[in-house]
């Protein structure tokens, strides 16, 4: 029989797995019993639907045996089993799950690669690579009458064929590796070890996982008393899951674990939110927000649900009504014994006991994020570094639906105070004539602090939020006001910040001008060119008329597509009369146009670079700036 290969990309993958240094090899087992148990969850919920299923399902456990002479591990279960094409589309590929991108980049430190790899994806059955040097599956599908056994010996690839087996299920026989000289692998054919990992990995695995275990007893008395030696068969697990434990009877470690196996990430959780409700809808949750972005978190692989169980079945893998999209970071396990089994999915997205949980799973989210917030703000702030854009977003989505929802939640950074702070924080320190939320938009907080208009609001004793995420503005202008005071930006026109004498002299300054304005504005082809009312110290800013902003234009100009040039602020160029360079200028004017020309043309690209706007040629305004010399 012709050995088939595994596909290219596997193989490689396999390698690692193999010849891994990996030392946590033990979660082998872990992997393998979670199949096991996910084949039976699958076997019961088709049998609630499907004749054949119900016909072919007989009680369903797990058994783990062990062969210690012929160095031989079995994990057996009662589930769904494989048919033939099963067993070579499920087994002949590796990380199916959008993990090859991520593999592409791992060629540096191999073995570091092979344990993000495990950790991250769970690459489940390959991991028993770890420990066997030979893996046979045998199994029978429900639906087949056919058992077929596929056989690896490694990276090599791997055979088909049929064979024996009666009861429905899958076989995974692994060959213990030989112990070398660090490793003993001997260890994952002894009992006590073997007992000891299904307790401390596959405790709440549903499912009894039994075991053989050699027993003795005496029998007889005084002299004919013997010790006798036989075998009983225990269930290793307590099968409680631990969503279903009462909170007091739930331990960190225990949720910690269970969020790292079932969510394949390397860190605990920064919260974990323990839900048990009772009312029109009764259920339990254990909800989840991770420490760190997981990696592919902004991609579209990226999908949003929880788990969701119903009286013990396992009925979606993710359930995606149950997170509002705000929260989408949110992962966990749902159960109810309140939710139909016998409902379609897409009936389920409409039932009104889906909808309450969800309502109040939102609700929870919050409460807990505020609380942490209010009482423990060095992890609130490790959240925020990790989701607080996806909460800026969620305030902005559909027009700013849950805006009034998320807006306590959200943090700015505050220019007076060097830190982040909520909108509550900045108004209570408002002093009583301020009458705007002031707000710059840049690229750093350094940069916006050095914007030439930040100095009038720092001038007057404002605070200022300093806004470096694209959706900043949007967010600004969905939240519009708080407490009778708008959001106002500081290049706003109604900013508030000018003083009546500085505007009047502006004014005026501007008239005597007017001519020389005109010619700025008809060399550089900008929308207008004016004498600021806000330059303290600069000598020229850039601002905009109408709608769009700067900011506006640089957030579509960032977006791909062909439309990013359609969105253009109308630019104007604001000149400091009380800057020596506006002396320059007007006397550059009167003695030699095309040297003023060359002077605007060098200002507004100045002024295109202190807004973080790009200059449209960097070596003629080099040029330009040697010739004024
Ligand atoms: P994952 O479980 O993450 O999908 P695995 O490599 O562990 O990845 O398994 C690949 C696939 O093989 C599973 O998705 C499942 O379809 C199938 N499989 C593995 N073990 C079993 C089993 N014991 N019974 C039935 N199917 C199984």
């Amino acid at each position: 029989m012709a050995k088939k290969q595994f596909k290219a990309e596997s193989k490689r993958l396999l390698d690692l797995m193999i010849n891994s240094i990996y030392t946590n090899k033990e979660i082998f087992l872990r992997e393998i019993i979670s199949n096991a148990s996910d084949a039976s969850d699958k076997l019961h919920y088709l049998s609630l639907t499907d004749e054949l299923a119900r016909e072919k399902m007989g009680e369903l456990s797990i058994k783990v045996t062990v062969d210690k002479e012929n160095r031989i591990l079995t994990v057996t279960d009662k589930g769904i089993g494989m048919t033939k094409e099963e067993l070579e589309n499920n087994l002949g590929t590796i990380c199916k799950s959008g993990s090859l991108q991520f593999k592409e980049d791992m060629s540096e430190d191999e073995e570091k690669d092979a344990v993000n790899i495990i950790g991250q994806f769970g690459v489940g059955f390959y991991s028993a690579f770890m420990v066997a040097d030979t893996l046979t599956v045998n199994s029978l599908s429900y639906k087949d009458d056919t058992a077929y056994s596929w056989t690896s010996v490694g990276a090599d690839g791997y055979t088909i064929k049929e064979c024996d087996k009666q009861t429905v299920g899958t076989e995974i026989v692994m060959h213990i590796k030989e112990d070398t000289q660090d490793i003993k692998y001997s260890d994952y054919l002894d009992t006590y070890t073997l007992k000891r990992l299904i307790k401390t990995y596959s405790d709440y695995i549903r499912y009894p996982i039994k075991m053989d275990i050699e027993k003795t007893k005496e029998e007889g008395e005084g002299e004919n008393k013997t010790t006798i030696t036989y075998i009983e068969e225990e269930t290793i697990n307590s099968m409680v899951p631990v969503w279903k434990k009462s909170k007091s009877e739930q331990t960190e470690e225990e949720t910690n674990r269970f969020y790292k196996d079932s969510f394949f990430d390397f860190e605990d959780p920064l919260f974990t939110i323990s839900v048990s409700a009772e009312g029109v809808v009764s259920y339990k949750a254990l909800l989840y927000i991770p420490a760190k972005t997981p990696y592919d978190y902004y991609t579209k692989e990226y999908e949003k649900g929880l788990k969701l169980y119903s009286s013990g079945v396992m009925i979606m893998e993710k359930c995606s009504d149950l997170v509002p999209e705000h929260f989408r970071f949110v992962k966990g396990v749902v159960d109810s014994d309140d939710l139909s089994l016998n409902i379609s999915r897409e009936m389920l997205q409409q039932d009104a006991g889906l909808k309450t949980i969800a309502k109040n799973i939102d609700k929870k989210i919050h409460s807990e994020l505020k609380k942490a917030l209010a009482g423990d703000r060095e992890k609130y702030e490790k959240f925020w570094k990790a989701f607080g854009i996806q909460l800026k977003y969620g305030a902005v989505a559909q027009y700013g639906i849950y805006k009034d929802q998320l807006k306590d939640l959200l943090l700015f950074w505050s220019s007076s105070q060097g830190k982040l702070i909520t909108i509550e924080d900045y108004i209570k320190t408002m002093p009583e004539d301020q009458k705007h939320i002031y707000y710059a938009c840049g690229e750093t907080v350094q940069k916006i602090n050095s914007l030439p208009q930040a100095e009038l609001v720092k001038a007057k004793g404002y605070d200022m939020l300093c806004l470096t995420d694209e959706v900043d503005e949007f967010l600004m202008n969905v939240l519009r006001e708080e407490n009778g005071k708008d959001y106002c930006s500081i290049n706003s026109d109604n900013a508030d910040l000018l003083d009546e004498v500085d505007e009047k002299k502006a004014e005026q300054t501007a008239e005597e001008n007017k001519e020389l304005l005109t010619f700025i504005k008809d060399a550089l082809s900008i929308e207008d060119v004016v004498i600021s009312k806000k330059l303290k110290t600069h000598p020229v800013c850039l601002s905009a008329k109408g709608g769009v902003t700067l900011e506006m234009e640089k957030y579509f100009a960032s977006l791909p597509g062909e439309d990013k040039e359609k969105v253009k602020a109308q630019r104007v160029l604001e000149l400091n009369a009380e800057h020596p360079v506006f002396n320059a200028l007007t006397k550059a004017y009167g003695d030699d146009k095309e040297k003023a020309k060359t002077m605007a043309e060098v200002l507004y690209a100045q002024a295109l670079l202190i807004a973080g706007l790009p200059i449209d040629n960097p070596s003629d305004y080099a040029e330009k700036v040697c010739s004024l010399f």
